[in-house]
């Protein structure tokens, strides 16, 4: 075998031909054996109908039933198997209106979208099946569309989109008339569901060298539909420091982020991070985060930061979130003209955050060695706001200094700095 299949991919494969069909790896997984990456996900193709492939394996879960896709969970993984399929007309750009079920494996790779993509592999008999000459595109590294961009653009408008992604992820090209077909394509990708959209854009994003890619996004007209946030900072002038307009400088802090795809977008939507993740259908919990981050990235500034405004900030953004803001942080620097000697400085400043973000100190009032009702209970004082306002009171002397996070000295403080008449008696 001229590819590293695992056993139990061989073995559905071969699950699947004794019960009387074809069966192929096909698309992603046989694409980057070609190139030498490592496999992440196992699809396979087969003319068994999916009620067929059901009935073969004890753990199967119906992913895309009418589309055709189940998936195989083994003890090693998990396997999609589709069933080869002939896609009808798309009468809306989104969805083909009809799927059909063929037995023919050369007609499954013509609905695919990239040559690189529509390659089939029998890790039995050693064949590959490569009708649209997807291995010289491999070779030359491009990303080609199947049979015509622009009919199959019309088709689905996600496919530009896949296009600028699959060319940022692998480190391709877009081939010449697949790239022009682009722009007569945007109306179609307008009519896409945001979720698709996003997805691609992420995985985009997530790419080392993801900068010229946005240009190209921009220029063909997939920015306005995919981010029109980010277009918005266009012309924009920027800050001081940084070369180029805002624009020019966020997707220049974009790229110098290492990771993650959220953090990077982040970067990207700076005056609207709320507004935009939501536009894009993010979770509550990426909303927040995004919000959280720009509302204090620039909290973490070169001047002198006393261990207590270090200990508020990580506080604010959670520790969770420290290795977050620190990247961004370290981002912005980088890619500014006087960067270099600014880097080191930052460098210092995020060993001591990275080291105070290890010890341990309560982030909130309801962390403190003292609780609300043994405050209560031990000053005789009578439950409402101002119990509140005691407790946040000793939350920030405690960020100032983390030793006074104890029962007595707590009340101590409380004693002296609210009921000093009190104490004297
Ligand atoms: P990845 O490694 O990112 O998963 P992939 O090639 O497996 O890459 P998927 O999005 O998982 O990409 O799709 C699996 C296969 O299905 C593709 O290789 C391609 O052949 C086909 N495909 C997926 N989406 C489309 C589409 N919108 N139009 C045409 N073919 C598609
Ligand atoms: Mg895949």
């Amino acid at each position: 075998m001229r590819f590293d299949v695992p056993a139990w991919v061989l073995e559905i494969v071969r699950a699947l031909k004794a019960a009387g069909g074809k069966a192929f790896v096909v698309g992603g997984p046989v694409r980057d054996l070609l190139l030498g990456r490592v496999v992440s996900d196992w699809d396979i193709a087969t003319d068994l109908v999916p009620d067929c492939v059901v009935a073969l394996f004890p753990k199967v879960v119906p992913t895309g039933l009418k589309h055709g896709t189940v998936t195989i969970v083994g003890d090693a993984g998990k396997a999609e198997v589709t069933t080869f399929r002939r896609e009808g007309p798309y009468a809306d750009g989104r969805h083909p209106d009809a799927v059909e079920f063929v037995r023919d494996i050369e007609i499954d790779l013509a609905r695919r979208d990239f040559t690189v993509n529509a390659i089939a592999y029998d890790p039995e008999s050693d064949e590959l099946r490569d009708p649209y000459d997807g291995q010289s595109d491999i070779t030359a590294r491009l990303i080609r569309a199947v049979g015509a961009a622009r009919d199959r653009f019309r088709e689905d408008g996600l496919r530009p989109m896949r296009a600028v992604r699959f060319a940022a992820t692998l480190g391709f090209e877009i081939e010449a008339a697949t790239l022009a077909a682009i722009p007569e394509a945007i109306e179609t990708t307008r009519k896409v569901a945001v979720e698709r959209i996003r997805d691609e854009l992420l995985k985009m994003l997530g790419a080392s060298r993801m900068a010229r890619w946005i240009e190209v996004m921009r220029k063909s007209g997939l920015l306005a539909v995919a981010l029109p946030e980010l277009l918005a900072a266009r012309g924009i002038a920027g800050k001081p420091h940084h070369a180029g307009d805002l624009y020019d400088q966020r997707v220049a802090i974009c790229e110098a982020i290492p990771g993650p795809a959220r953090l990077r977008l982040v970067a990207l939507v700076l005056d609207s991070p709320g507004a935009a993740f939501i536009r894009l259908a993010m979770s509550g919990a990426d909303r927040r985060f995004a919000e959280t981050l720009v509302q204090h990235h620039d909290s973490l500034h070169l001047g002198d930061l006393t261990d207590g405004a270090i200990r508020r900030i990580i506080a604010s953004v959670s520790r969770a979130n420290v290795e977050a803001l620190l990247a961004m942080r370290r981002a912005d620097f980088t890619t500014r003209a006087d960067g270099p000697v600014l880097v080191s400085a930052f460098d210092t400043l995020a060993t001591r955050v990275r080291r105070l973000a290890a010890e341990a100190w309560p982030d909130r009032p309801s962390g403190l060695a003292l609780r609300g009702d043994d405050l209560i209970a031990s000053l005789g004082l009578y439950s409402g706001p101002e119990v509140g306002v005691i407790l946040r009171a000793l939350h920030a002397a405690v960020l100032d200094d983390p030793a006074l996070n104890t029962r007595d000295a707590l009340l101590a403080i409380v004693r002296r700095e609210f009921f000093p008449k009190n104490s004297e008696k």
